[in-house]
């Protein structure tokens, strides 16, 4: 079996890199590329395999958990698209963001994060990394000089979102970045909700950008997967020897819904971040709505810094009901075409109710902070026509009020 990276021109846009970045082919020369699924890899030798553990390329494999061509193709076409050196792929996004702080810390180092967190990011944060002895100040990512007052010369990485969930503030990453970087500190970026679409966050200054492959790049709600993104020397020196060791890794049939559904990416996201942009117009001001909260709505407290930092609003609004939870769940139970779920980033739209669901886990008093309340919903945009979605959000509303 001949396996060979396909070689694109170095001035290839993001656009064409996800469609053709990291392909191999086998001997047949298939279009569409193929699924390794294989656990293992046979060598031609005895010599062969001692030679391939001590060191083995790009295009060489021992055991699944530690790479796999179907894989390799997918975290070689997001490292490109991306503009990353390199890329691990894993088996959930919750598995990347876990990989890439818990490879890289230890007991005694510090790390500052904002307080706007997916929920498992903030039990990674806040009680695995503390129970091992690691440092965690918590900030408002949106206030340069809590960031400044937090970070110090012993600060070994800072972590957040951009934007975050449920309530879509926008962190500036150029800025918490010079001012990380100042002191060393390694710049850590959950981009989920920015997809790589939409926000190239390498470019503004992060070190090392994670996703939940789970959203937006699957897209269809199929399978769970994570990639980390960074330098060479960060992925393989750091990440690798972690997770190949823990078993987080993506299994080859996961990497190839994700590897095919980069194909389309850049069309679905933009889509959904024109029709969400659209939904959010049409609904902000309307009486019964307290809060419409789109980044690109003049109104959003970081418009400016969303449109420098984004090539798009997003595909997620967060909607608050003036009359709290119960107006909100007959807001949820009227809905015809969204669907109630917890995902995102689907072809689907999706709507969730945070406060009993996906931050069900926090505090009152977290959540009061976060301004996650009893009447707040976040729709997820999907590929529906927005006209239909619009109606559909109207009658609903007409229905709780
Ligand atoms: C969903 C999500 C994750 C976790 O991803 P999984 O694939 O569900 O493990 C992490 N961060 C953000 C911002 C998310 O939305």
């Amino acid at each position: 079996m001949t396996l060979g990276p396909k070689q694109l021109p170095d001035h290839a846009r993001p656009r064409t890199r996800a469609v053709h970045g990291g392909t191999r082919r086998s001997q047949y020369g298939e279009v569409s590329e193929a699924i390794f699924m294989t656990q293992g890899f046979v060598y031609d030798s005895a010599e062969q395999a001692e030679a391939r553990f001590i060191e083995s390329g790009d295009d060489e494999f021992i055991y699944a958990r530690y790479g796999n061509p179907t894989v390799r193709m997918f975290e070689e076409r997001i490292a490109m698209l991306e503009g990353t050196e390199d890329a691990f792929a894993t088996a959930s996004g919750m598995a990347a963001v876990n990989a890439a702080l818990t490879s890289l810390l230890k007991a005694g180092d510090h790390v500052v994060s904002a307080k706007a967190l997916f929920g498992s990011c903030l039990y990674i944060l806040e009680e695995v990394l503390t129970r091992y002895g690691v440092e965690v100040t918590f900030v408002d990512g949106c206030n340069l000089e809590e960031w400044k007052a937090a970070i110090r010369p012993d600060t070994k990485a800072v972590f957040f979102e951009s934007m975050s969930n449920p309530t879509l503030e926008v962190v500036d990453i150029q800025a918490v970045s010079d001012l990380a970087h100042a002191h060393g500190a390694l710049v850590i970026v959950d981009n989920v909700f920015a997809t790589p679409v939409l926000q190239r966050s390498g470019d503004l200054g992060a070190d090392v950008i994670v996703y939940s492959a789970t959203k937006h790049i699957d897209g269809q709600g199929r399978a769970l997967g994570g990639v980390v993104c960074g330098t060479r020397e960060f992925i393989r020196k750091t990440l690798e020897p972690y997770l190949k060791h823990t078993g987080g890794s993506m299994s080859p049939f996961n990497a190839w819904v994700m590897l095919k559904s980069l194909e389309t990416l850049d069309l679905r996201v933009r889509a959904q971040a024109a029709t969400a942009l659209e939904v959010a117009e049409a609904l902000s001001g309307t009486p019964g709505f307290s809060k419409v909260i789109y980044p690109f709505l003049k109104d959003h407290p970081h418009h400016d810094l969303a449109k420098a930092q984004m090539q798009g609003g997003g595909t997620v609004i967060a909607l608050e009901l003036e009359g709290g939870r119960d107006a909100a769940f007959k807001f949820l139970n009227a809905l015809e075409i969204a669907v109630i779920s917890n995902n995102l980033g689907d072809a689907k739209s999706i709507i969730t109710h945070p406060t009993t669901t996906t931050h069900q886990r926090l505090t009152d008093e977290q959540r009061d902070e976060l301004g996650i309340t009893e009447g707040l919903l976040r729709l997820s945009i999907g590929l529906e026509d927005p006209a239909d979605l619009i109606a559909d959000l109207r009658q609903a509303l007409a229905a709780a009020s």
